[in-house]
């Protein structure tokens, strides 16, 4: 099957289950899970998932599913099902996932430090303020954090042309749990090393984030998929 009608018929299997969440255990489920985890950043993407709903959207004439993944503890994650569908086949997408993973402690001690802050305030009123719109977000408000400066892209790019394209030093290594990581311990020092001195993070609002991403800023998805409806 090609990937055009691959997209198709995964659209079709979709809309045909939308409109409910599927939890671990319902055959809807397993099916949704296998396709998840064809998504260049699945490891993360499905860390504390309970339930997948699928979203049937009506904009005029346009009909199309979204997957909503639902979280241990409440809140729910974005995630694109073209990129399932799509995201294996780029190279730069799957380097990108394990880019990404190899930071995600440091992307994650910054989202801890800021809650910490929000938690501590001392009159209960949160001063961490969204580095997209400018407002406050709030205690109990999911808190993203997303790069200022540099977007993520522009300094994995940069990271990424100290090498010859397909340098052993970017050998991927696929996991049986979805995604991607990079085999050479060297390489994940490396860009551990460039990201921690180099990245200028701010916390934002979910739907900022998600809004920021929408539009292509700072994504690698977006940019591999410039019709994609979001992640
Ligand atoms: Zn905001």
């Amino acid at each position: 099957m090609s990937q055009a009608a691959l997209g198709r018929e995964v659209k079709r299997r979709l809309l045909l289950i939308a409109g409910r969440t599927y939890l671990n255990g319902s055959i809807e489920f397993s099916w949704l899970l296998d396709l998840v985890q064809q998504h260049p950043e699945a490891r993360e993407k499905l860390q504390d998932v309970v339930g997948i709903e699928v979203v049937r959207r009506d904009r005029g004439a346009l009909v199309y599913p979204e997957l909503w993944l639902h979280l241990d503890g409440g809140g729910v994650r974005d995630c694109s099902w073209r990129a399932c569908v799509h995201g294996p086949s780029s190279r730069e997408a799957r380097l990108f996932a394990a880019l990404r993973w190899a930071v995600r402690d440091q992307i994650e001690s910054a989202r801890r430090e800021w809650a910490a802050w929000r938690r501590d305030a001392y009159d209960g009123r949160s001063t961490v303020t969204c580095g997209v719109c400018g407002d406050v977000i709030d205690a109990g408000e999911p808190l993203h954090v997303d790069h200022s400066g540099l977007p993520f892209v522009m300094l994995a790019r940069r990271f990424l042309a100290r090498y010859d394209d397909g340098s052993p030093a970017l050998t991927l290594q696929a996991l049986p749990i979805g995604g991607y990581e990079l085999a050479d311990p060297q390489t994940v020092s490396a860009w551990r090393a460039l990201h921690d001195s180099t990245a200028r993070l701010m916390p934002t609002h979910a739907l900022c984030n998600l809004r920021k991403g929408a539009r292509g800023q700072g994504h690698a998805r977006d940019e591999a998929h410039p019709t994609g409806a979001g992640r």
